[in-house]
C-alpha cells in the first residue's frame, strides 16, 4: 500500500462557527489554520531536510533534529485528536456513558471526581501545555497526564483517549489570562462519543 510520506492537515469535522459560545470563530480558524498548519509544516520540512541529507551523506545535528521534529510531530498528533474528541455544543457535552463511562467511574469512584481531577490538571500545567486523559493497557488503568509543550508522556502501552489543549494560543482570544474559564468551557464540547469508541477500539 502507497502510503504519504508527509504529514497533511486534517479537515475538522465542524465549522469554524460551531463551537460557540465556546470557542469563537476566529479563535479557532487561526488555532487551525495558523498553529496547527505550522507544526504540519515544520515537521514535512524536517523529513525533507533528513531525506536531502541521507541522500547525500551529509551529516546534521541529530540531537538538536530530533528534538525539534519530535516537538512538531507531537503538535501535529495532538491537535489531530483534540479536534475530533470535540465538537459542537449539543452533540458534545453532558456525561460519558458505556465502556468510557463505566471506567471512569471505577477509576475515580464518579464522574463528577475525574472531571474535577482532570481540570485541575489542566489548570495547572506549567507554561504551555495539555492535560491528556490516556489508558494504559497492562493495568486497564485509565490514567490523567500533564504534556509539557508537545512532549507526550505516552509509552507504547498508554493510548490518548482525550486531551485538552491549553497552549495559550488554543484560548486567549476568548478567554485572555483565564485559562481555568476554557477548561470549563471545555465540558460543553467533549465528544464523549469519540472519547469512547477510542477506548473500545484499544479492549477489542
Ligand atoms: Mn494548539
Amino acid at each position: 500500500m502507497e502510503t504519504a510520506k508527509f504529514y497533511t492537515l486534517p479537515q475538522l469535522p465542524y465549522r469554524y462557527d460551531e463551537l460557540q459560545p465556546y470557542v469563537s470563530q476566529e479563535q479557532l480558524t487561526l488555532h487551525h489554520q495558523k498553529h496547527h498548519q505550522a507544526y504540519v509544516n515544520s515537521a514535512n520540512a524536517i523529513l525533507e531536510r533528513l531525506d536531502k541529507a541521507r541522500k547525500e551523506g551529509a551529516d546534521f545535528d541529530v540531537k538538536a533534529t530530533l528534538k525539534e521534529l519530535s516537538f512538531h510531530i507531537g503538535g501535529h498528533l495532538l491537535h489531530s485528536l483534540f479536534w475530533t474528541n470535540i465538537a459542537p455544543p449539543g452533540k458534545g457535552g453532558g456525561k460519558p456513558t458505556g465502556t468510557l463511562g463505566t471506567a471512569l467511574e471505577k477509576e475515580f469512584g464518579s464522574f463528577e471526581r475525574f472531571k474535577k481531577e482532570f481540570s485541575l490538571a489542566a489548570t495547572s500545567v506549567e507554561g504551555s501545555g495539555w492535560a491528556a486523559l490516556s489508558f494504559c493497557r497492562q493495568t486497564n488503568r485509565p490514567i490523567i497526564m500533564q504534556i509539557e509543550k508537545h512532549n507526550t508522556n505516552v509509552y507504547p502501552m498508554f493510548t490518548i483517549l482525550m486531551v485538552i489543549d491549553v497552549w495559550e494560543h488554543a484560548y486567549y482570544l476568548d478567554y485572555k489570562n483565564e485559562r481555568a474559564k476554557f477548561v470549563d468551557a471545555f465540558w460543553n464540547i467533549v465528544n464523549w462519543g469519540e472519547v469512547n469508541k477510542r477506548l473500545e477500539k484499544i479492549l477489542k
